[in-house]
């Protein structure tokens, strides 16, 4: 069984539509993914028409938090979408995305830079919009090469010279919320230090206490010490490790089904779960 736990759509800042997601899904011989938009289920609809036969979708987002100044990702399975409260909280996290892109659409034509929030609306079309986006735009008006490029401190980093705050969840909160919407929490990319200062141990502990389910251990961004040093702290801390692409389409180099998530993991993770279940495709039977 290939399992991929993470992954986006065109609902936020991959550039596959949810249907061409699952439809790549298959076609890489994944068995099970999970749609993971940044804080947004809007591509549940269309993904789950376009389920191919053979592929199951977990239903999911990834809750953009804030802990002491460290931006934090905490991806989050098979919570009810429907449950009042977190989406309360996802709608005010996506609705201040707007005006934060603008702000750094003004910073950015402050640095001489002649992007304009049409070129990046465009771009982000009906998507939770990001900085991806703006990078994307940055790319067409060719100042930096590559997506990955405008992530620098001269340019979109966290703190970089046209950076902008967005509102975020506290990661508590997000565990919090996510279990009372009968969820399950994975914390995304922990030690991904080129995304900025991460998680510390600490912190991962104390949310562990809190009700975190697991960590995302195999990633892109982890070498092979530091998914050695987590899947140590997971055995100690009792928490689920998995694996995952976190697959954003053309927007970044990563496959889906680069990383898998142990099967026996995601059995407990679909066990855990009582907000939402695995849809598998219908293939030939009626839907
Ligand atoms: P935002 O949620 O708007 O702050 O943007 C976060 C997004 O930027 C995430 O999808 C990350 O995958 C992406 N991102 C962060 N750092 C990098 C990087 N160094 N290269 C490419 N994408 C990045
Ligand atoms: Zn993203
Ligand atoms: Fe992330
Ligand atoms: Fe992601």
């Amino acid at each position: 069984m290939r399992i991929d736990l993470h992954a986006h759509s065109t609902a936020s800042d991959g550039t596959d539509s949810p249907a061409e997601l699952v439809r790549n899904a298959a076609d890489a011989g994944l068995d099970v993914v999970a749609l993971t938009d940044h804080d947004t289920v809007g591509g549940y609809g269309e993904a789950l028409a376009a389920l191919p036969a053979r592929l199951t979708l977990v239903t999911g987002a990834e809750l953009s938090c804030r802990l002491d100044g460290t931006g934090v990702h905490m991806l989050a399975y098979l919570f009810d979408p429907e449950e009042p409260e977190l989406a309360r909280e996802r709608e005010l996290v996506r609705d201040d995305r707007v005006p934060r892109a603008r702000t750094m659409v003004g910073k950015l034509r402050d640095l001489g830079v002649d992007v304009t929030w049409e070129q990046v609306a465009r771009i982000a079309g009906d998507g939770s919009v990001g900085r991806p986006h703006i990078a994307t735009a940055l790319v067409e008006l060719g100042v930096v090469a590559t997506v990955s490029d405008a992530f620098t401190p001269d340019w979109l980093a966290d703190g970089g010279r046209a950076y902008a705050e967005k509102h975020e969840l506290d990661p508590f909160d997000a565990v919090r919320l996510v279990k009372a919407a009968g969820g399950v929490t994975v914390l995304a990319h922990p030690a991904a230090v080129k995304r900025g200062r991460c998680v510390p141990e600490s912190a991962i502990a104390e949310l562990a206490a809190a009700g975190l389910d697991g960590i995302e251990v195999d990633h892109m961004d982890h070498d092979a010490d530091t998914r050695a040093r987590l899947r140590g702290l997971a055995a100690d801390l009792g928490l689920l490790t998995t694996g995952s692409s976190d697959y954003h389409g053309s927007r970044k180099t990563c496959r889906l089904g680069e990383y898998t998530t142990d099967p026996e993991v995601y059995g407990e993770i679909t066990r855990r779960a009582t907000g939402a279940f695995p849809v598998p495709g219908a293939g030939g039977r009626e839907r």
